[in-house]
């Protein structure tokens, strides 16, 4: 029997208010094997009802009480890990290897570092002499509203909530419609956790219906969305006039620059790793790649060896670097790249096809890791979001061509920079237009930094304190002495 996904709201898994479902299709095998609420505004309306009267409870509750319920969270999370990464993997199409020692741990030390995090929240106090004191004082919002997209499910989708929890609010989230079925797992851990009802709800179902809805809710002041640019300008422009606090992540085309000076091999193989890892559906992936001319044809010729051992295929076989495209839209998407990318001009180096799998993978969604050549830095392969595991190899002569390729898109979210030369990675990061610089590494992540893009990649920065400041509303009181 179809699984079927359930809204949780008020502390209850139930069904839509329209009581209708979307199909949920495993992109490995590409048939359905769950069904989604086709919620709509009336289900986001009986959530924020839940999140009024769950307010004043959760928001007063002492931050260390608070801390203690996220803790069980996270530890429940630990204890069901296989569980999670298993449905993970067969919702998206990722490797449960990956799933299991990225995504999953990731998602339970994201509540971990949240629910620790929020009591050591200080605030700041500024004397005027002996004359007056002001203090800050940073209260939750109310109701937080947080969208996610299908990449990174539960990584992401608890990036934000548990932020907004740890600080107080109440929760009005929506997980992707593609990939909703550890969210809706994580609802189980909640009930059991003792969470009190109506402090999270998570509503399914389309962007366009529930997402739109929680955006443009008066009762909603806070919306914090990761997901593509297109949608972010959307979000923006509806919730602008409405003065409601933004917080943007959104897409990327990120540059990795490899200088002839780099460490050759941990150039090759981070490269390869940054390039198709996830498949290529990681916002922070690096899919274009510029390299120093002396070292183009050698570089070329090593990176071209690895990716050839790159095994697509079955994401719950240990052996499989790459799984499934998350859908067959995606899929047809990023085969539409690698067509424009032809027509561009480029010269394909490996894959470019769909791959066709045999068995219980024969409908599934699959690419072949693809590389191009000879594509011109401004050319729309090189400018616009794929979000696949298609990449580009291009030549620079120059710092400063280097860095001129590398700032000319549109988006600004991370960059990768491989040199031994210490003065140069600092004068390059310092002149690169993104929000993340790695050096000599790629997805090295401290949870304690500002995570977030510049330009067309978003608003504001996730992470750390950052996130916890998000969701307060700062208050200045000044009391004269
Ligand atoms: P998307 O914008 O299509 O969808 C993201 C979420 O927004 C989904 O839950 C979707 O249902 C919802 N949504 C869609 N239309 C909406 C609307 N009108 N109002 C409110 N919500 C709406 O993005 P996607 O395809 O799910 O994800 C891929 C994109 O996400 C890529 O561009 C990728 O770079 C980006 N991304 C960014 C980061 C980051 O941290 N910057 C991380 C992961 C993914």
């Amino acid at each position: 029997m179809t699984e079927k996904i359930l809204n949780y709201i008020n502390g209850e898994l139930i069904e839509p208010v329209g009581k209708t479902y979307l199909d949920n299709i495993n992109p490995a095998t590409g048939e359905v094997y769950s069904l989604i609420p086709d919620s709509d505004e009336r289900d986001v309306e009986l959530a924020v009802l839940a999140a009024n009267a769950a307010f004043p409870v959760w928001s007063n509750m002492p931050v260390a009480q608070r801390s203690d319920i996220l803790l069980k969270i996270s530890a429940l999370i630990d204890k069901n890990l296989d569980r999670l990464a298993l449905a993970e993997s067969i919702d998206q199409g990722k490797p449960l290897w990956l799933a299991k020692s990225v995504d999953i741990p990731r998602a339970r030390d994201n509540f971990h570092f949240y629910a620790t995090g929020a009591i050591h929240l200080a605030t700041e106090a500024h004397a005027m002499g002996n004359s007056a004191i002001n203090y800050t004082l940073r209260q939750p919002i109310g109701i937080a509203g947080c969208i996610s997209p299908w990449n990174l499910p539960l990584y992401l989708f608890t990036w934000k909530i548990v932020p907004a929890l740890a600080s107080g609010n109440c929760v009005i989230a929506k997980p992707s419609e593609i990939t909703p079925m550890t969210a809706f797992l994580l609802a189980e851990l909640c009930r059991e956790a003792g969470l009190p009802k109506g402090v999270l709800n998570i509503v399914h179902g389309l962007g366009p219906k529930v997402g739109a809805a929680i955006v443009s809710h008066p009762e909603i002041p806070a919306i914090s969305f990761t997901g593509g640019t297109k949608t972010g300008e959307w979000i923006a422009k509806t919730a602008a006039p409405m003065f409601k606090k933004l917080s943007l992540e959104l897409g990327g085309k990120n540059p990795n620059l490899i200088f002839a000076d780099c460490n050759f091999d941990e150039a090759v193989k981070t490269a390869v790793t940054a390039a198709f890892s996830n498949q290529g559906e990681i916002c922070l992936c690096g899919s274009r790649i510029l390299i120093e001319k002396s070292i183009y044809e050698k570089f070329k010729e090593a990176f071209l060896k690895r990716v050839s051992t790159l095994k697509v295929g079955d994401p719950l076989s240990d052996d499989s670097r790459m799984g499934a495209i998350v859908s067959k839209p995606h899929m047809e998407k990023i085969l539409a790249y690698i067509e424009l990318a032809k027509q561009e001009g480029g010269k394909l180096l490996a894959g470019g096809k769909q791959l066709q799998l045999s068995g219980k993978n024969s409908k599934g969604y699959f690419i072949e890791p693809t590389v191009f050549e000879n594509l011109a830095y401004d050319c729309r392969t090189n400018q616009e979001e794929i979000f696949g595991p298609v990449v580009t190899l291009t030549p620079f002569e120059t710092e400063e061509e280097a860095l001129m390729m590398a700032n000319s898109t549109q988006y600004g979210l991370a960059a990768t920079v491989w040199t031994e030369n210490l003065k140069r990675a600092h004068r390059v990061a310092a002149k690169l237009h993104s929000g993340i610089i790695w050096i000599n590494c790629w997805l090295l992540r401290d949870l304690r930094t500002p995570f977030g893009g510049m330009k067309n990649s978003g608003v504001g920065r996730e992470g750390g304190f950052e996130a916890l400041k998000f969701f307060t509303e700062e208050k200045n009181v000044c009391i004269k002495l």
